[in-house]
């Protein structure tokens, strides 16, 4: 594999990253592919099955015990496809107020944050999350929270004990598994 920049040859490492271009600024990945040029620097990071990585972090942000810090609202409205106006519109604020919520000015009220969280869960299924989960959530500090996800073999390719897929094939019998959430 050549450079972009200046054709030499890229090296190819696996490393833990920060995943900084999600929005959230807290979430490493574990053991993923870079492919960096010795010659003048520039790197290519290749993060696979990223949609399956955002819902695991979706999910993990669902279950957070604290209050939703400001990066992880606008990580959470991104993630259910909406602009800051529609987002406004379905929780019945001021434009400005989301503005606010997502620069940190403004803590979300509890009502809104549940509200928030419910919309996640109903337009991203995650497996197991119940409304009684709810009650526990919106208490305390909000500071970000702090993940490590890693690329793991996902469960249905261990179950039908399938051989080990190439190297070509692993992305797409793997998924991004939850290695810590502080
Ligand atoms: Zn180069």
């Amino acid at each position: 594999m050549k450079c972009f920049e200046c054709a030499a040859e890229l090296k190819v490492v696996r490393e833990n990253r920060r995943y900084k271009e999600c929005g959230l600024p807290n979430v490493v990945l574990r053991n993923i592919e870079v492919r960096r040029c010795p010659r003048c620097g520039a790197e290519d990071v290749v993060i696979p099955r990223l949609e399956d990585l955002h819902r695991l972090l979706a999910a993990v942000l669902l279950r957070k015990p604290g209050r939703l810090a400001s990066p992880e609202v606008r990580f959470l409205r991104k993630s259910l496809g909406w602009s800051a106006e529609g987002f406004a519109g379905h929780m019945g604020v001021a434009r400005e107020t989301v503005s606010r919520w997502e620069n940190g000015h403004e803590q979300m009220s509890p009502v809104a944050e549940r509200l928030l969280r419910l919309a996640v869960a109903h337009e991203t299924p995650v497996q197991g999350y119940h409304v009684r989960e709810l009650a526990a959530i919106a208490k305390g500090e909000s500071a970000p929270l702090q993940v490590t996800a890693r690329l793991a073999e996902s469960r249905a390719g261990r179950q039908r004990g399938r051989p080990r897929p190439t190297a070509a094939a692993a992305a797409g019998s793997h998924s991004w598994e939850l290695a810590q959430a502080v």
